[in-house]
This record gives structure tokens, sequence and C-alpha cells, in this order.
């Protein structure tokens, strides 16, 4: 592990010093999109308050992360292109630049969806679930393109155009919930991690909060845990999102409370579909070689390495989406990765948690950070992981089945 560890640094570094000679981002030339929110126009640039374009029929057209940079997706500004009237209506809108993982937002990205911004006056609400639809598992990019759209409008229309603005009430009340509900998973996972060390014939409060996290995390909020995640904030892609944040501290509270892959084995969706499917569907685990496993377990880490390598050297996002809970909770995916959810799904019965055990890279991630304790963790026969007797620290998911409390006393002699 000493080994990995040491790699996984000088991937790390190779990638940030890599990236940081040959990646330069292409500045954006407005000028060219121009015909495309405002056709038959001609513009002048202006650059104060902020930059922006003004056509002789007072028609303003600005980047809306110029005029309100505060505003962040999941991975950092939506750069959107908004063409305002005189009287303060949206006359057009295109989405330049984003960095937000494709496979959640393809469905903002439609013309059809840009289109009911289209005729908003800056005084209405423009909020997701007010008069704006939201898109399926996008919400939290549709809200930030929203709010980008309605923060810069305003403050062109009152800075620029010299219009009242009546800047109504926010609606925070749902983006209110899923911040509560998220932490109050994670809370509910430690108190029961907490509980379970006391006392360990209470498997039930694993199962639920493997469901629960399959409810929240999954199905409700699609924003299992990523690579991507660390990788946007290494690209110093900082998101101002208060979930993703909750989520980060979230699974690095788990690190530290358990010193293992708590968050694989209490809250990951994926991983509450593989071991419910083994559980329900019957099936006999595969008789794997010791040293073919543990081969197969190597892999998760070229997979990461490589993963990381390519997204920090290049920043395109696009290098790491072989992430099936990525895949199964955007309900998006290309041929490829609808394929390796199905088998990393329904192979499970044979072969327990495959996913976890071979190719995840948040597994991966979080094995390096995790700590050796065969003593306290020997394994046990209804092992999640289908761990051997006394596994490394990197393949326990903290599921209890098999915590010791106390350090045998048998000398280690006489082990084995
Ligand atoms: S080694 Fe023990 S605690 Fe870890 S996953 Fe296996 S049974 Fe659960």
């Amino acid at each position: 592990m000493r080994r990995l560890r040491l790699l996984s640094l000088a991937v790390l570094a190779l990638g940030l010093l890599g990236g940081w000679l040959l990646r330069a981002e292409e500045p954006l030339d407005l000028r060219e999109h121009l015909h495309e929110v405002a056709p038959g126009e001609s513009f002048t640039w202006h650059k104060s308050p902020y930059g922006h374009f003004r056509s002789e029929e007072g028609t303003v057209v600005f980047n809306t992360h110029q005029v309100a940079p505060q505003v962040r997706g999941w991975a950092g500004p939506i750069e959107t292109l908004v063409a305002l009237s005189p009287q303060g209506k949206i006359t057009g809108i295109k989405i330049l630049r984003h960095r937000e993982t494709p496979n959640y937002v393809r469905g903002m990205l439609r013309r059809e969806f840009l289109k009911q911004f289209l005729g908003k006056d800056i005084n209405d609400p423009l909020q997701v679930g007010l008069d704006i639809d939201g898109v399926s598992r996008a919400t939290v990019s549709v809200q930030a393109l929203a709010e980008g759209v309605r923060v810069a409008s305003r403050r062109m229309a009152g800075e620029v155009l010299g219009l009242e603005v009546r800047a109504g009430e926010e609606a925070r009340a749902l983006a209110w919930l899923r911040l509560s509900a998220l932490a109050g998973l994670f809370l509910y996972a430690l108190a029961g991690f907490w509980l379970l060390r006391r006392h360990p014939r209470w498997q039930r409060l694993r199962d639920a909060s493997l469901l629960l996290g399959l409810l929240v995390l999954g199905l409700w909020q699609a924003s299992p845990m990523s690579v991507l995640h660390v990788l946007n904030l290494l690209l110093l892609r900082v998101s101002a999102e208060p979930l993703l944040w909750v989520l980060l501290l979230g699974v690095a509270l788990t690190v530290l409370v358990s010193a293992g892959r708590l968050y694989c084995g209490w809250l990951c969706p994926f991983g509450a579909v593989a071991e419910f499917v083994a559980r329900l569907l019957p099936g006999r685990a595969w008789p794997i070689e010791r040293t073919e496993e543990e081969r197969l377990r190597r892999l998760k880490y070229p997979l990461l390495w490589l993963a990381a390598l390519a997204v920090l050297l290049t920043g395109r996002t696009e290098f790491a989406l072989y992430e099936v809970y990525v895949g199964l909770f955007s309900f998006s995916a290309n041929p490829a990765l609808w394929a390796l959810v199905a088998l990393s799904v329904l192979l499970n019965p044979w072969a327990w948690r495959l996913w976890c055990r071979w190719l995840c890279p948040v597994g991966a991630a979080l094995a390096l950070l995790s700590r050796n304790d065969p003593d306290r963790y020997p394994s046990s026969p209804l092992c999640p992981m289908g761990n051997a007797p006394r596994p490394e620290g990197a393949e326990c998911i903290r599921c209890m089945r098999c915590y010791t409390p106390k350090r045998p006393m048998i000398s280690r002699s006489n082990e084995g």
C-alpha cells in the first residue's frame, strides 16, 4: 500500500505540473456568438460597469460569469451569453462554456430547454420550480444557470439600462431541504457506525443507511461522490454549491472517523444497489484464487491514475466518465458505460461488489487513505467484499460484521 500511495502522489504531482505547463484555456470571443443571441444587430463593446456589448437598438449582450462571477455550479461557472432588450426582457441566450459532468447536463444544453428563458422579464422570478422547469438529475447545474441569468440580468438592467429592479423573494426552502437531507444522511451513518461498534448485531442500521444513501444521494439528488469533484477542485474549478461542500466534508469525516471506506459500506448508492442485488438474486460466489483476486483488486489504482492524469493534463472531464454511479444516477450514459453499469449490477450474486473491489475510482482513492487494522476487522464469511481472513484495510468497507472490539489475546506466533 505504501508503494501505491507513493505512486498516487507521483501521478498527482505529474498531472498538476503537466497540466499547468500544457493546459491553456482558450479565451472566449463573445463576438463570434453575438449573431446567435441577437441576429441582425450590430454591436459596440463597452467596458463598464461590466464588459458588455450594446447595439444601436439598445439591446445589451453580456456573459453572465463576467457580471455575476460568484454564481457557480458543481464545477465552476456556467458561462452564458444573454441578450437583454431595453425594456428588460431576455431576447437571446446561449451557454458558452461549462465544466459540469456531461452526463448530468445534456438536457440543460438543449435548445428547447433554453427557450423557456426567452421573453422573461428581469422582474420575473427566474427560478427553477417557479417559472423555469428543471432538468431531472441536473438540479444544481440548472439552478446555477438560472441564478447566473437572474443575477446578471438584474445587474445589467439596473446599472446599464437604468430600469427599476424589484428583486423578489428567492425560493430557498427546497435548497435547504436538500442540504439538510444530505447532512442528516452523513450524521445518521456516523451515528450508526458508532452504535454498531457497541452492538454488532444491529446490522439493520447499516441496511437503513445504504437504503437512505440510495434514495437521497442516488435517486433524489443524483449526487454520489465522484473523483471528478476532487479533480475539479485541483483544476481550481471551485464551486460555491453548498451541496458539494457538504458531500466532500461528509466523506472526509467518514474517513477520519472510520479510518476506512465507511462511505463505500454505508452511503454509496451504487454500493447499495450492488449489495441489495447480491442478496436478492440467487447465486454462488465464483471461486477466485486469492492471488488472482489480489491482482484484480489492484486494477482500480491504474484506472484511477490514468483518469486523473488525463483530466489534469487536458482539463477535460470526459476522461473520467467510467464511473458507473454517474451513468446510473444521471440516467445518461453511452452504450459502453451502460454495459458496464449492467455488468456491475447483474454479476453481483456471483462476484460480490465487483465494481467496488476491482474498479471503483472513489473506492481506490478512499482505500489509499484507509488504515490497516486486521485485528479489529479480521473478515467474516458474510463479508460483503468477499474478503479473505485478515484483509488489507483498503478492502474493508466497515460493514462491522466481523468487528472485534478488543485485540485478541493471542500472540502473532500462534496465528494461522
Ligand atoms: S472485513 Fe469485516 S468489516 Fe470489513 S467489509 Fe469485510 S466483514 Fe465488513
